[in-house]
């Protein structure tokens, strides 16, 4: 069997918000479909390990938030590289968010709609719980074009949680021109490239790793430089 079939799947990526009693957690899921039209229902695959998880097992709620491309790294990061168990990720945020008409948070900065739903079922998939729930309610936030798994992985140059159900896309062979080098975050995988550079921070095309400032940390976990390792 050649897994790498599974590599040509494309995704989206969300914010999956859901509560618990007083408490609201949201994470990063690329996996969220719209099973059917009547009634309409979505089908969200989230990771049994994480906080999100729990809060959707308890209160039945969840909201997606879709990301448009303009979704910077570090709203990314937020929600895809820190635990709701040792911070709550909508406390003193700097990004706007909305409560939905069942009092759960979305995001409404980078993101084109959102979405929300009553969990009607849920299916046991190993490392993964597949909540199927119908939308109660939805709304069009811009006309901004969806950001997809695969332009986030490429454009962005973004990393993926270990949590997530998709592998580690393969790397593109690289060219055989003379470059300086790439470096990759040993925390949270994201992969700094000088021909980037990291403009959602001020650093412009062109600039090399060795070059950044010191005080320069990972776009996305917040990682330091010296936690990051030269690509071969
Ligand atoms: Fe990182």
């Amino acid at each position: 069997m050649d897994t790498k079939a599974l590599f040509n799947l494309s995704y989206g990526l969300y914010i999956v918000s859901a509560k618990n009693e007083g408490r609201f957690n949201g994470q990063i899921a690329n996996t969220v479909f719209q099973v059917s039209g009547a009634p309409n229902s979505v089908a969200v695959s989230i990771n049994k390990q994480n906080l999100t998880h729990e809060f959707i097992q308890a209160s039945r709620l969840l909201t997606v938030s879709i990301l448009a491309q303009s979704a910077p790294l570090s709203l990314i990061g937020h929600f895809g590289f820190k635990s709701g168990r040792e911070a709550d990720k909508f406390a003193g945020a700097n990004f706007n968010y909305k409560i939905s008409e069942n009092g759960l948070f979305y995001v409404t900065d980078h993101t084109n709609a959102f979405i929300e739903a009553k969990v009607i079922r849920e299916m046991d998939a190993g490392t993964h719980t597949v909540f199927l729930a119908e939308v109660t309610g939805a709304a069009v936030l811009s006309s901004e074009p969806s950001m997809t798994y695969a332009y986030y992985h490429q454009i962005k140059r973004g990393a993926v949680p270990k949590t997530a159900p998709l592998p580690e896309v393969e790397k593109p062979v690289a060219a055989k021109v003379v470059r300086d080098a790439t470096y990759r975050c040993t925390i949270c995988g994201y992969i700094y490239d000088p021909e980037i550079g990291d403009p959602e921070n001020g650093v412009p095309p062109g600039t090399p790793f060795e070059k950044l400032p010191e005080d320069w940390t990972c776009p996305i976990c917040g990682a330091t430089k010296d936690l990051f390792e030269k690509e071969d």
